[in-house]
């Protein structure tokens, strides 16, 4: 299919411009102009996004699953396309653009079979009870419903699953939510592709032109505009703790507070128990090599930092971690801001007491390579800097005396997206000392393998306490993220040809 990039907004089925353009900054390839978002493309997105809440809110779910499907269907007619611009503007490599496809378009796939099943809508009934003294009960019914048109702002680092049709905006469609999208300034290009993907079906199927804008950005107005907009009900948003913890405070901040769920940074601590480390400690540096290096670092799930028990066997551990990390070369990172954080947070951390720098290398400015410290765990206790997220291929080795303070450093911990445990047999009783901590830290917790890969599934949970998440009771990777954007509403002795079609 030819497809041909407009650098426009597309707001309620029109694609429009603006007064000023702003240029995308490619890793590679060409930079295009692209519109320039402003309030007043906000205020229009959201009145059409409210306006057509009046019908998709109440559409069928075999008509949003349809919806759902159909946008998959057309984001893979575009793949290509999409591959080309995606790995011209984010730097990553071509395998891991088609694999993000998949992954978008399936989650897309998901979402429609979740809500064609039901079970989301948590349906209960307390049938009437007459004759009860010392009063009557009436008879009460409870469903889920849309809360009504949802923000949606996209993370650079993925810039399909977590972006455009990513994630939220699934989970937001298929609970019947219209959604805006801030399109992210790392990848404009990408992001106006999957919307004219949104856009055509949306056309295909007649639903109401309102359920989806995409707003390019260049200024931070847009973002702004949007979370303060009366008419939007929820944000979904995946990207730094700063910018996330801006747009939570104006959430909370407005007349009406609505809720915002920001998925931000994380550490992700590995706990290295004695036994594994015995067994195939070396074995394990080198999984964490790759796990700390795989897409430059530029997880939220990378693993930053292993406790592990100071002594001979740490010594080999740190050896191969440093060799494995030794062996990756320089991989160009999604943007030149991302970059210098990136150096920032090394520069943070080498700087920190009780620091020692075991690998360091000099790159150019878009480029990362890895970096390796290793400081001990009294070191660790005293200076709550290192628990920071250095967003990047840096890792830190926490020596700890034994495991009373490989604990301690788990007390220690702010909240995580995840911590994992490499433990064998022999650590039972460790790992049980340690699990009662990890649970309150942690909103995935793991053991023998690295968090990088997150399953989009059932049971899968991506969130955990702030600062992982700044709402710990909800997920933003598996279907469970649906209830972000689900109210429940009880209905008392409602006539059955009153109540919504989910519930007669
Ligand atoms: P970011 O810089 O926070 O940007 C995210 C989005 O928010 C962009 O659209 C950005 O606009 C907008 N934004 C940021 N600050 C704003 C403000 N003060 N006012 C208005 N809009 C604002 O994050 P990123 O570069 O996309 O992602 C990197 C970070 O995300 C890392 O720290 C990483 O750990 C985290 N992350 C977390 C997860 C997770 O699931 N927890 C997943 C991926 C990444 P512009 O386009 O104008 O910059």
């Amino acid at each position: 299919m030819s497809v041909e990039l407009t650098g426009k907004h597309l707001i309620a089925g029109e694609w429009v411009t603006g007064e000023s353009t702003f240029a995308s900054e490619p890793a590679h390839g060409a930079s295009h102009d692209f519109a320039m978002g402003t309030p007043a493309h906000v205020d229009t997105a959201a009145k059409a996004a409210e306006e057509a809440f009046w019908s998709f809110g109440y559409s069928s779910r075999a008509e949003r699953a349809a919806l759902l499907n159909r946008i998959a269907d057309e984001i893979d007619a575009r793949g290509d396309a999409i591959t080309k611009i995606g790995t011209e503007e984010t730097g990553l490599p071509e395998g891991r653009l088609v694999g993000e496809r998949g992954r978008t378009t399936g989650q897309l796939r998901l979402f429609a079979s979740h809500i064609e099943k039901g079970d989301y809508l948590d349906r209960r009934h307390d049938e009437a009870l007459p004759d009860r003294q010392p009063l009557p009960r009436p008879d009460i019914k409870l469903v889920q419903r849309p809360i009504g048109p949802v923000a949606v702002f996209g993370a650079s680092n993925f810039p399909l699953a977590f972006s455009t049709a990513g994630g939220d905006t699934a989970a937001a469609l298929a609970a019947g939510c219209p959604v805006v999208v801030k399109g992210h300034s790392a990848h404009p290009g990408t992001g106006e592709i999957v919307a004219q993907a949104i856009d055509a079906a949306i056309k295909a199927l007649g639903f109401h032109p309102g359920v989806f804008s995409l707003i390019q950005g260049g200024t931070r107005a847009v973002g702004t505009a949007l979370v303060q907009h009366p008419l939007i009900k929820a944000v979904g948003f995946t990207g730094s703790l700063g910018g996330g913890r801006a747009l939570f405070d104006l959430c909370a901040q407005r007349p009406e507070p609505i809720p915002f769920f920001g998925e931000l940074g994380s550490v992700n601590p590995m706990f290295l128990l004695p036994a594994a480390v015995s067994a195939r400690g070396e074995e394990i540096a080198k999984g964490w090599a790759g796990s700390l290096t795989m897409g430059a670092g530029q997880f939220c799930t990378n693993p930053g930092i292993s406790v592990i028990v100071d002594g001979p066997e740490a010594d080999a551990f740190a050896a191969a971690a440093t060799a494995g990390l030794e062996a990756v070369g320089a991989q160009v990172m999604l943007t030149d801001g991302i970059a210098k954080a990136y150096r920032d947070g090394r520069d943070r951390v080498a700087g920190a007491s009780g620091v020692q720098t075991l690998l360091t290398t000099t790159c150019d400015l878009r480029n990362a390579t890895p970096y390796l410290y290793s400081t001990t765990g009294e070191a660790w206790l005293a200076n709550e800097e290192l628990g920071e997220e250095v967003f990047g291929p840096l890792g830190l080795i926490v020596r700890v005396k034994d495991t009373a303070e490989m604990v301690a450093v788990a007390k220690s911990l702010q909240g995580q997206l995840t911590c994992t445990l490499h433990m064998d047999a022999g650590d039972t009783a460790d790992a049980q000392a340690l699990m009662p901590v990890l649970e309150r830290k942690a909103g995935r917790i793991l053991a023998n393998g690295f968090p990088t890969g997150v399953e989009v599934s059932e049971a899968m949970v991506h969130g955990g306490p702030y600062p992982a998440s700044t709402n710990f009771g909800a997920t933003s990777v598996g279907t469970m993220s649906i209830r972000r954007f689900l109210r429940p509403v009880s209905y008392q002795n409602i006539p059955n040809d009153v109540l919504p079609a989910d519930l007669a």
